[in-house]
């Protein structure tokens, strides 16, 4: 499963992207389609299919403290920002690893579509 999975592939480094951080257990880096001026996605390392086959639950702290983490850093905290986890089908989950999108820059709208 980890072996094709296009993120699997990004932690090891057999596909490049653009890292802006990395701990432990998390890597966050560029979106390669923006959404937003800022649009990053925070992953686990590990791979996890989907939110709804986390069994460490601490994962999605982690996940969540990495992006607060890059919000105070990059500036953009206060401004305020937006995280997504988009779960299966109907999610619109594309890509079958658990990550967190990071959105920020701009106004976002609500509801999404
Ligand atoms: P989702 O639709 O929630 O599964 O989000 C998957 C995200 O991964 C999309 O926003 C894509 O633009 C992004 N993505 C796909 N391939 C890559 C890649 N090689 N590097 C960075 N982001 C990617
Ligand atoms: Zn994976």
């Amino acid at each position: 499963m980890s072996g094709d999975c296009l993120f699997c592939r990004i932690v090891r480094r057999e596909v490049p992207a653009k890292v802006v951080a990395e701990n432990e257990w998390c890597l966050a880096f560029h979106d390669i389609g923006p959404q937003a001026p800022t649009h990053l996605l925070v992953i686990p390392k590990e791979h996890v299919a989907s939110l709804n086959d986390v069994t460490d639950h601490g994962i999605i702290a982690r996940l969540f403290a990495m992006a607060t983490d890059i919000a105070r850093a990059e500036g953009f905290a206060e401004k305020g920002y937006r995280t997504v986890i988009n779960t299966r089908d109907d999610g619109g989950q594309t890509v079958h690893h658990l990550h967190v999108h990071l959105l920020a820059g701009r106004r976002l709208t609500w509801p999404p579509g």
